[in-house]
Order: structure tokens, then sequence, then C-alpha cells
């Protein structure tokens, strides 16, 4: 059974009771708990995803304006691992900037022209 089964069962057994200060507050006690668990679950979340990124992180290279994987197959945006620790590829664009490839990143819109030597 669940925190919030359990806050719900005394919820109910206080009701039964007829004692409407404590119901209220088992109440306002049970409205509590629901909100730290959806916080919980969404702190449990986050970390999930800080850690998957972590992980990749850990594995690339700095070669500017990109971190890149060990043989340069992926590119990821510098500014939201450095800024945000989330490892996320940039995306080839159309258009030239000096005649070098420009490379966006979905997430923070940041735009890269491929300044790496060939
Ligand atoms: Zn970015």
């Amino acid at each position: 059974m669940s925190i919030i089964d359990n806050a719900k069962e005394i919820a109910s057994l206080v009701k039964k009771l007829g004692d409407i200060d404590l119901y209220r507050k088992i109440i306002d006690l049970e409205g509590e708990i629901i909100e730290l668990t959806k916080e919980k679950r969404q702190l449990d979340e986050k970390l999930a995803d800080i850690t998957r990124s972590k992980a990749i992180i850990d594995e690339l290279r700095f070669d500017a304006p990109f971190y890149t994987n060990a043989d340069n197959t992926e590119l990821y945006c510098a500014r939201c691992i450095e800024v945000d620790r989330r490892a996320i590829h940039v995306v080839k664009q159309g258009e030239l900037e000096m005649r070098r490839r420009v490379y966006l990143c979905p997430q923070c819109k940041s735009k890269f022209a491929d300044v790496r030597s060939n």
C-alpha cells in the first residue's frame, strides 16, 4: 500500500469519527503527501536524466566548437554540456557560414559553424 493510500485510509477512518477539525487536518496532510510524492517523482526523473547524460558526457572530448565522441561521428552542443550538463546532439543545417557547415542545437537554439580543421 502506498503512502497516499495510507493517508486516504486514515482520512476515511477520521471522517467516521466525526471530528471535522481533525478530518480537515488529515485532508491537508494528504494533499501535502500527494504534492511531495509528485515532487519526488519529478526529481527521480531529473536524476535519471542527469545520470544518463553524465555517462555520455564522460566519454566525450571537446573539439571546438563541439563535444564529440571518440570516432568523431557524433556532435554535441557545447553550451548544453557546459551550462546544463546535458548531452544534446546538434543538427546539421542547410546553411553555410564563412563556407563552414552550420549546426543547430534543438534544445538551446545555439548555432555553431563547424570551424574544425578537416
Ligand atoms: Zn544546446
